[in-house]
């Protein structure tokens, strides 16, 4: 039998804390809990979770500092739960490196599938994007970029870049389908694969962040290019 998952619930609301976990246990999943910002990135950092729930408010510190932390060292799925409906929040904890976020309330059922498909994708068994279009094995090669899709690793001159999993999909998505351009809900489907649900910005805001880890210019860039109203791709050549 597979080792159990082991989740991460950063939530100070006792009863909320309670609830998620009670119910993802129920899942099948392992679940440890902090309950303030400090012990919630202590016991993040320690890289023995598959994924983690990560409320904003929290007392030491909060939610979107412990991301930007975590993203640092670790590329662990980070769920962001959000009290507020503020486009804002999902904006920021997206460009902090989050791979997903629920507005509270919530169901649990929802909330069951998220954490599944985040599994999913880091566990990397959903490695099936446009896998019949290119490249040859397991390496793509785009300019000074090496994605290597075996281990989940994209390198520039050498040095290893830390994207999320969410960035390395969009970008690994666009090398193996150079040349081809995807509108923003198309690439919602193809890579986040909710169909729909997600505000359109959302690719943007990846995109930013890909260009801030990969460009030598992020404001003119070279890798994703976007061809207005059309959609973004990465050249041929
Ligand atoms: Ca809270």
């Amino acid at each position: 039998m597979d080792e159990k998952k082991k989740i991460l619930i950063v939530e100070d609301e006792k009863d909320i804390s309670e609830i998620l976990a009670y119910n993802i246990q129920r899942q099948g999943y392992e679940v440890d809990t902090a309950f303030d910002g400090e012990t919630g990135l202590e016991k993040a950092l320690s890289g023995v979770f598959d994924l983690i729930l990560l409320d904003v408010m929290l007392p030491k510190m909060d939610g979107f500092e412990i991301c930007k932390r975590v993203r640092e060292k670790l590329q662990t799925p980070i769920i962001i739960l959000t009290a507020r409906e503020e486009e804002n929040d999902k904006i920021m904890g997206l460009d902090l490196g989050a791979d997903d976020y629920m507005t509270k309330p919530f169901s649990i059922g929802e909330l069951a599938s998220r954490i599944k498909a985040n599994i999913r994708r880091y566990s990397g068994e959903l490695k099936k994007l446009g896998e019949s279009t290119v490249s040859d094995g397991t390496v793509i090669k785009v300019g000074e970029l090496v994605i290597d899709t075996e281990n989940v690793s994209v390198r520039k001159g050498g040095k290893e870049i830390a994207l999320s999993k969410k960035e390395y999909d969009l970008l690994c998505f666009l090398a193996k389908n150079r040349g081809s351009k995807f509108p923003q809900d198309k690439l919602l489907e193809s890579v986040w694969g909710y169909g729909g649900y997600y505000d359109l910005r959302t690719v943007d805001v990846t995109v930013r962040r890909i260009r801030q880890k990969i460009e030598d210019d992020p404001s003119s860039p070279k890798y994703i290019l976007n061809m207005r109203s059309v959609g973004y791709y990465i050249t041929e050549n």
